[in-house]
């Protein structure tokens, strides 16, 4: 039997449908939410990323600007950028695209941003915020695996929640959620011992390493739920053809485009898992959701309006 698919297409259309309602709430009282990504150098999937999140403020009636400093940009440059988008007035979310150049001081840069702005939710001030479970701004791509887990009903609280990887925008922040959920968290990451058997305890699987189709099919307890926060470009033919000899259409696709998108976890986990999110149309569009519930709610919060929003985790 097939797991249930989490759709994350499906509820980023529930959600942009929520924010709509609230967007024009705001509009009502006078207030349009603006965001500014910053977006340093020519990175393509860097600008396939920002792009798509602009296009999403569009969608939404938000405003919206970019701002394109070059690769050999400096530290100074983007610190005196980050505070006049702070001073900024019409702007309510601030996102500073990552990764940054080699030169520039990322965790500098990222600290500069008013936490009020910091949509990412990457500013120390929110991380001890979400520490100790007090409102603020919440990592997007984590919140996403939450407002995922939450709108298909998964019972958290009392689960055994297992995270792989520990990244400060992804693992941390998920297993802090899911404790605050009342979930039972074990974080695992490159020198977890016997990984596999830890996975088989678990009722609910993050997967968030960046290894394509680490995460083996037997691994899987049964009925458990799966979220695969991986997005692992794959090129190699016979890499591709070990994890999706179950999926004869996606191998022809893969043949005639040259690779393929697949998450952390084997596609094959599909016969094995309760509920699974899929890679791609599962936490990549959550994300983006996330951004924009996170710029409506500082939008909100800065102005100190205060109205029911869909950005749950705070
Ligand atoms: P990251 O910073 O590279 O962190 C990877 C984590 O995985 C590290 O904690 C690492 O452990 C752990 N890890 C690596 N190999 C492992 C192994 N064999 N066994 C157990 N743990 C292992 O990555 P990230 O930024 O968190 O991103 C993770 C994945 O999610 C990537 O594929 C990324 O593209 C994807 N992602 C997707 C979205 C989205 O919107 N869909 C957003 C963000 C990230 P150590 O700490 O010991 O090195």
């Amino acid at each position: 039997m097939s797991a249930q698919i989490l759709d994350g297409a499906k509820i980023r259309d529930e959600i942009f449908g929520e924010l709509k309602s609230e967007i024009a709430k705001l509009s009502g009282q006078g207030i349009r939410p603006g965001l500014a990504a910053v977006l340093v150098g020519e990175n393509p999937a860097s600008q396939l990323y920002v792009k798509s999140k602009i296009a999403a403020c569009e969608q939404l009636g938000m405003a919206s600007g970019l701002h394109t400093p070059p690769a050999s940009v400096s530290t100074e440059y983007l610190l005196e950028l980050i505070q006049d988008l702070n001073e900024d007035d019409h702007v309510d979310g601030i996102l500073l695209q990552l990764p940054l150049p080699a030169q520039v001081d990322a965790k500098r840069v990222l600290e500069a941003v008013d936490p009020t702005k910091d949509v990412d939710g990457f500013h120390p001030t929110n991380l001890g915020r979400l520490v100790s479970n007090r409102p603020g701004l919440v990592a997007c791509t984590p919140a996403g695996c939450m407002e995922i887990l939450r709108r298909y009903k998964i019972p958290i609280e009392g689960a055994n929640a297992v995270v792989l990887g520990r990244s400060d925008i992804v693992g941390k922040p998920m297993g802090l959620l899911l404790m605050h959920a009342n979930a039972t968290v074990t974080i695992c990451h490159s020198k977890t011992r016997e990984i596999a058997d830890v996975v088989r305890r678990a009722d609910i699987v993050i997967a968030a390493m960046g290894r394509a189709g680490s995460v083996q099919a037997d691994w899987i307890k049964a009925g458990a739920a799966v979220i695969d926060v991986g997005t692992n470009k794959v090129t190699d033919s016979r890499e591709a053809e070990g994890l999706l000899k179950n999926f004869p259409e996606r191998l022809e696709k893969f043949k005639a485009k040259g690779n393929v998108l697949v998450g952390d976890v084997h596609p094959d986990a599909l016969f094995t898992a309760g509920a699974l999110s899929p890679v791609p149309g599962g936490v990549g569009p959550m994300t983006i959701a996330m951004l924009m519930s996170n710029t409506v709610k500082a939008a909100r919060l800065r102005r100190g309006k205060s109205s029911a929003s869909v950005a749950r985790p705070s």
